[in-house]
């Protein structure tokens, strides 16, 4: 057994209460991963407190045990986990919002900062959710059909219903012994990847109608007025990068999403090959080589002109290439 993980086991036998958080604008694998950990120790005989700053996504409230997340920390806690979060500030908190600094950090970006005491960090994990059920059986933890259905929404929602380059044959035996477990695969995939509201559809149209291309680069903007026009509630993008990503001749696919106090999230897709961490990196956030995205400050068109010509750098020099 490898010392992080030996050392986590005795973490986890010596706590009684323990807080698990993941990352802001939570996505299936923050969300999935959180509740399976939050399900397993619980089962384990823990009090278990799974913390999300923003809340659980409506469109990831069928995951049982979702229903638990809450947006504060308690007060104490003997064990704090963060789980998909490649930096601290990525918890959405400060560090004086928690009762303790974060003890074990579970996650599988390539640009994971190593921010806790005791880091599992695989870059070569398709999803946290892969890393935590390989982790169930070394530390103890029983895998329920509640488990293995947040787990295997970690896996479909990460790579986007298993299309992305870093799904291998061991991932795919993964999500087997997932569905063996009781997880409902056509479910989790109708649920959390393909379902939309109709207001998202309609914001969708907004950033749709306004969409560029210029030889592999395809972008387009939401912006504050338009979801507040279609009456979209979400800060995100609704995923309409996964549907720009799909568009012939898209290598590199970008986002601006309008915020409020003068910030612009941004987020990137690209096809494999080009590699566009290190260039959300520049901009102050991280993320896979095929998937990143960074906050960045400024008004929306500036933001979209220093990053559009950054990114249309990457396919004229050789940085991008190869991973
Ligand atoms: P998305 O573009 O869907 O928000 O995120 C794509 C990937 O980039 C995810 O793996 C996510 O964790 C990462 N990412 C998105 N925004 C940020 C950010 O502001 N900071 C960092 N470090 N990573 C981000
Ligand atoms: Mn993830």
């Amino acid at each position: 057994m490898k010392p992080q993980i030996a050392e986590l086991r005795r973490l986890i036998e010596g706590a009684a209460g323990v807080a698990i958080v993941a990352h802001e604008r939570p996505d299936g694998d923050a969300v999935g991963s959180l509740v399976a950990l939050t399900l397993c120790l619980q089962n384990a005989g823990k009090q278990v407190s799974s913390i999300l700053a923003d809340g659980v996504p409506s469109r990831f409230r069928f995951l049982p045990g979702s229903d638990e997340v809450q947006r504060t920390f308690p007060t104490d806690c003997d064990l704090l986990i963060a789980v998909d979060c490649s930096e601290f500030e990525r918890t959405g908190f400060k560090s004086e919002d928690l009762p303790r600094s974060v003890d074990v950090n579970i996650d599988h970006h390539p640009t994971n900062t190593h921010f806790g005491a005791v880091n599992i960090v695989d870059p070569q994990a398709a999803a946290t959710a892969e890393i935590l059920f390989d982790l169930a059986d070394p530390l103890g933890l029983d895998v329920d059909s509640h488990v293995a259905t947040n787990l295997l929404a970690g896996l479909v929602t990460d790579t986007i219903g298993f299309r992305t380059a870093n799904v291998t044959p061991k991932v795919l035996q993964v999500a087997a012994r997932l569905i063996e477990y009781g997880a409902p695969l056509a479910e989790i995939y109708e649920r959390s990847l393909n379902r939309r509201s109709f207001v998202a559809a309609r914001y969708w149209g907004r950033g749709l109608s306004r969409l560029e291309q210029e030889d592999g680069l395809v972008w387009t903007s939401l912006t504050l007025e338009d979801r507040q026009h279609v009456g979209y509630t979400g800060k995100d993008d609704a995923d309409l990068i996964n549907l720009l990503s799909t568009i012939d001749g898209a290598e590199v696919t970008v986002i601006f999403i309008e915020q409020p106090g003068g910030t612009v999230k941004v987020s990137w897709r690209s096809r494999a090959g080009l590699n566009i961490a290190p260039l959300a990196a520049a901009f102050g956030g991280g993320g896979h080589h095929q998937a990143a995205g960074a906050m960045v400050t400024g008004d929306l068109e500036q933001v979209r002109e220093r990053v559009i010509s950054a990114t249309r750098a990457i396919f004229e020099s050789d940085s991008g290439k190869g991973k």
